[in-house]
Formats: C-alpha cells, structure tokens, sequence
C-alpha cells in the first residue's frame, strides 16, 4: 500500500481482535460510574481553539506544542480537543447546568495531541473521564478515588496500581512557593535542562513535573509546596486523607506532584504503574475550583479525573486478564442450493428470535458443503444447522454439532431449540 494512505502516525487502528477487549473495559467503566450515579456527557471532538487556551494555560506542554489546530474555512481556529475537561466546562457553562447545582457527569472519546508516538502515547488516544461540579468537597474528592479503586478491583489489577496525592493549595501559597523554587533553581541554574530553563521565568510549577532525571535529582532538595498551604486547603487535604484511610484506600503523599494543566488547586492525584514502563500514568485528576469562574461563569467549585484507555487495556494485557473473544457464530446456517436461501434465512431470523444472547451466522455467498463447513469452523461456531431442498420441504432441519458433541441429528424446526439446549 502506498505510504499516503496509511493511518496517521500515532493515531491506531482498533482491529476486531481488539475491540472485544475495548468493549469490554468500556463496559466495566459505565457500569461501575453508573452504580454511583454519574451521567454521561457526550460533547463535540472540535471546539474553538480559544477554549483549549484559556483553560489549559498558554505556557503548557499541550498549550505550546501538542494541539491540533487549524483553520476552518471560515478562517476560525479550531482544535482537536486535546482533553476532555475543558469542553465539559463549556457544555456546563453554556447550558446552565452549573450555577447553584451539583453534577457528577462522566465522558469518553478520542483525545488528540502531537506527542512523539510510543508505547503508551499516542496522537490520537481515548480518555474515559469524571468530573464533578458544585461540590467543594473532601467529601466528593474521596468519593471520585474511591470509585477509582472500585474500578482496579473489577479489574483485577488493584495490586498493580498506587495511588499518588498532593495538594496544590489555593494562589497564594503557589504564588509563595513559586517564587522561593525559582530562588532554589536560580542558584542551580547550570542543571536545569533547555525546558525547565525556559520555565523558570514562564511557568516554574511545571518544572517539578520535568521527565529529566537531573533536574528530578536537583528537586530533591527544592522546598516543598506542602509548607506553603493555607488553613483551608490544609484542612481540606488532611479531610481527604482520612477519608480515604477509612475507606481503606492506601495512598502515597507526593509533594512533587504536579499536573500538565495550569487549572488545578487544592487536591490532584494520580495512580500510577510499574508495569507500563516510562508511561506509568494511568489515571490523573485533581480539584479545578477556579476553571469556571476563568471561563467566565459564576464560581463553581469542581473536581474529576481522566484515565488513558489505552494504558488500561495494555495494563490488562501486560498481566494477561482478558479473557478469549467469544466466538463469532454459535451457529453456522448453511444453505445447499439457491432454492433453500429463503428458508435459511427464515431459520436464521428464528434461531435469533430464541437465543437472543447468541451470535447466529448466516453462510453467504454459496458454495458446495465442504467450503460452507470451513467457514463454519472459522468462525468458530459449535453447530451448523445444514438446510437443503428436502429439508426446506418437510419443515426440518440438519443440526451437525462441529465440536465432537454428538452426531449429526434431522429433526422439525420446532424442535431445535430444544435439541441446542441439551448440549448447554
Ligand atoms: P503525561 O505526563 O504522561 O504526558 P499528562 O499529564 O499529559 O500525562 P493528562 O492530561 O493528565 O496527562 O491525561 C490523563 C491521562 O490520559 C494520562 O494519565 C494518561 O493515562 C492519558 N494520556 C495522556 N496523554 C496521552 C497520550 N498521548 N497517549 C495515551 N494516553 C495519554
Ligand atoms: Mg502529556
């Protein structure tokens, strides 16, 4: 194939081998939100690019180098959504459902960010994700981690994943802690790498969440943002930590950490893996309580999280927890002869009609009986029920079990559901 059209780097193909195991994590992420009362919201994949820009924060990885932007044919400038937050806030915002009230809402789709492609990080990449309006918690901040640890138990990697908490504090104590970090690394500056250099005077936060390991070491003795907090957010976090001692959620306190996006205060976590190797994050989030206020609406306090799909199904697929994708077909009909079609899709559509949890496939397009029995066996089906002139006359069918069960059997339609029943 020509190198034009091949998929887009980054940007990956979900195979049918594949999709059953997304199916299944989707399915487990919507029942678990739903057992807790979070409705989905579902919003455009393209928004103008001003939003990313007000919410995200100008001096931002995303911000800087990682969005899609273009523009339109009205010579407006869109993005690609590169998060899923941002959008949601806007939604709120717009439809009056923040003012005075509280929602638990929760989305999933598509992200898209220019990062070098690898394992673990892509161009475009899925985002399942919670977020909280109107609540200024602890309360809710436990409620969301708990819920979070709910879902590595269904899992079954709860032992795989460790939950990492910081609390930003509120602008002041940033605003503090800033200025006595950019003291620290001003002395050191002959370590700081071409990015954290430039951050020292744009955005001197971010630098403790640099991926180089000098500047890491060099942190070590940095000062701690943990003695700036005021009262409240101090209050806040030690709610937060109790909460979660008495729910049994072990968590470790790191006073590094720091998220991607300039909107978040007071609480931010992570939960992170040793089994993905550099990308260990599986899940992110944290309180934004100044978002919707900076987006121009009344203040209202929120706080979510976003998970990366595609470092959950690797995480599964790494300790090898899916389970085999069911077969395509329980049962193969087969149809020897033109003249007994419409009888074999009459059989089909009945056998649809009683086994409504069963995959019936249908042969097409003809072919004698040894090339329909290696269709059948292909897509893995347990029977085929075989249908021929004298068949379609009498009313019966040839039900030929294809697993060794039993041989082959004539009987009447009315009795097949039975006959299938005896092998289950
Ligand atoms: P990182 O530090 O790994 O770049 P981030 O801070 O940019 O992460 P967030 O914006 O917080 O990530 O996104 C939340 C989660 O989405 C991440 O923890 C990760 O699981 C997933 N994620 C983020 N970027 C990508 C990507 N390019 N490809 C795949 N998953 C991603
Ligand atoms: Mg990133």
């Amino acid at each position: 194939m020509s190198k034009s059209l091949q998929a887009i780097r980054g940007m990956n193909d979900c195979l049918p081998e594949q999709t059953y195991r997304w199916q299944y994590v989707e399915s487990v992420l919507r029942e678990v939100v739903g057992q807790y009362g979070y409705q989905e919201i579902r919003t455009p994949i393209v928004e103008s690019t001003e939003l990313f820009k007000r919410s995200i924060g100008e001096v931002t990885d995303i911000v800087e180098k990682e969005m899609y932007t273009f523009a339109d044919r009205n010579s407006d400038s869109l993005t690609l959504r590169p998060e899923g937050t941002a959008s949601c806030v806007r939604a709120g915002i717009q439809h009056g459902l923040l003012y005075n009230q509280q929602q638990r809402l929760w989305y999933m789709g598509p992200m898209f960010r220019h990062e070098r492609p690898q394992k673990g990080r892509y161009r475009q990449f899925h985002q399942f994700g919670v977020e909280t309006f109107g609540i200024d918690g602890p309360d809710i901040d436990a409620e969301i981690i708990i819920m979070t640890a709910r879902l590595w138990k269904k899992f079954g990697i709860a032992d795989q994943v460790k939950l990492q908490l910081n609390s930003l504090g509120e602008t002041q104590a940033r605003e503090d802690f800033k200025q006595a970090l950019v003291v620290y690394l001003t002395q050191h500056k002959d370590k700081l790498d071409e990015d954290s250099t430039r951050r020292l005077s744009s955005n001197p936060l971010r630098i403790l969440d640099s991926k180089n390991a000098d500047v890491q070491a060099l942190l070590n003795d940095a000062p701690v943002l943990s003695d700036y907090l005021d009262e409240e957010a101090t209050k806040h976090f030690n709610g937060l930590c109790e909460r979660l001692s008495a729910a049994g959620i072990e968590y470790e306190l790191n006073p590094r950490l720091v998220r991607g996006l300039d909107y978040y205060n007071k609480t931010v976590f992570e939960w992170v893996t040793d089994s993905l190797g550099a990308q260990g994050t599986v899940c992110a989030g944290g309180r934004y309580d100044g978002l919707v206020a900076q987006l121009g609406a009344k203040p209202t306090p929120a706080v979510g999280f976003a998970m990366g799909i595609e470092r959950l199904v690797l995480l599964l697929e790494v300790l090898e927890s899916f389970e085999k994708s069911a077969s395509q077909a329980y049962v193969y009909v087969s149809a020897l002869g033109d003249d007994c079609i419409d009888y074999a899709i009459e059989v089909a559509e009945y056998l649809r009609d009683k086994l409504k949890d069963k995959p019936i496939l249908m042969h097409c397009g003809g072919g004698n009986f040894k090339k329909q029995l290696k269709r059948a066996d292909k897509a893995g089906a347990d029977f085929a029920v075989i249908l021929g002139e004298t068949e379609k006359d009498k009313g019966s069918v040839v039900l030929k079990p294809l697993r060794g069960q039993a041989d082959q059997v004539e009987i009447q339609l009315g009795e097949l559901i039975n006959e299938l029943e005896k092998f289950s």
